[in-house]
């Protein structure tokens, strides 16, 4: 643990505290692999964007997002995703395969390691699982990548460093809540049921009802508030009358609300919402009592920024 993931170390004879006869024994049974920066792209905001290869030559993305003084690293926990959401670009590929949880963690270490060879002297604070995949879909490998992510010994970020996203997964989001892991944040988008289901099929297998009801049972510090993602399309959930229905669900919700401009990408048949018609919305929220933000949109020059994490045939070629 502590010279894979604490260090870094690829070579099992650099591990000079583990017995000769370990070590030769290691390196004949076990490689340690990690993703491979493949490609890269860094966006006029700062914001870089890797294509990462795994062993069997798939591809995920990954994106690291700066700020004042530490970057923010969005990671991906499957190969493309089975959840479909309209708006998003990896929904359009459909799922190839999971992530095992040493990918899902690797990540962080490739990262790292491009930063430290490029002297980038800005670290890794922060993570938050919202890359290509759904993190819930994929429960049992995100779980154990996130025990190495938090494990002192490994990676060593604390639980409110890191912020799952999820549309919610039944049975899946109660177990997160009790893992007392990291933190939840919830891709909501609507605030009725009919509507959810239209832009994020997988919607229709966990009624709106019931996921609100279970994100009110979760147990949070005093402070500590779950993260409401919503996106603002244009004519579609972006009116007062949205907001006003936002407001009555999410009421014995200890949340605070993520406005997020769309950035269209490869999606057709949505537009981002108008400034002033988010302005309007927001303030609504506000005024009923919400902590709101408007998530600037980073990296949508290289196709980095929300729901643009498509990976093209090209690029796996
Ligand atoms: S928004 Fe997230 S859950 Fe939905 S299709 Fe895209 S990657 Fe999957």
């Amino acid at each position: 643990m502590k010279w894979i993931w604490g260090q870094g170390i690829d070579d099992f004879e650099l591990m000079t505290n583990v017995s000769k006869k370990l070590r030769v024994k290691l390196k004949q049974d076990f490689q340690i692999i990690h993703p491979v920066v493949k490609h890269r792209k860094t966006s006029k905001d700062g914001t870089i964007k890797f294509l990462l290869s795994l062993a069997d030559e798939m591809v995920i993305e990954s994106v690291l997002i700066p700020s004042d003084n530490h970057y923010t690293q969005c990671i991906s926990t499957q190969v493309g995703c089975s959840m479909g959401c309209r708006f998003c670009s990896t929904g359009i590929m459909g799922l190839e395969r999971n992530l095992t949880s040493g990918e899902i963690a690797g990540q962080i270490l490739a990262a790292r390691s491009f930063l430290k060879q490029n002297n980038h002297p800005l670290p890794v604070n922060n993570l938050v699982l919202m890359g290509m995949g759904e993190p819930l879909a994929n429960w049992t490998q995100v779980k154990k990548g996130l025990e190495v992510i938090r494990n002192p010994d490994a990676l060593c970020f604390s639980r409110r460093k890191v912020t799952l996203s999820t549309v919610g997964v039944r049975g899946k989001l109660d177990d997160l809540g009790r893992s007392r892991l990291v933190l939840t944040a919830l891709s909501l988008h609507a605030p009725h049921q009919e509507l959810r289901k239209q832009l994020m099929p997988a919607a229709a297998k966990y009624n709106l009802g019931e996921l609100i009801a279970c994100l009110e049972r979760y147990i949070l510090a005093p402070r500590e508030r779950i993260t409401v993602e919503y996106v603002m399309l244009k004519g579609v959930n972006d009116s007062l009358s949205h907001a006003a229905d936002l407001v009555r669900l999410l009421s014995r919700v200890k949340c605070k609300i993520n406005l997020i401009n769309f950035n269209p990408g490869q999606v057709t048949g949505f537009k981002p919402s108008e400034h002033e018609v988010i302005e309007a919305f927001q303030g609504y929220l506000r005024s009923r009592g919400f902590t709101v933000m408007l998530r600037k949109s980073m990296g949508s020059d290289i196709f980095a920024a929300c729901g643009q994490l498509k990976t093209k045939i090209q690029d796996r070629q």
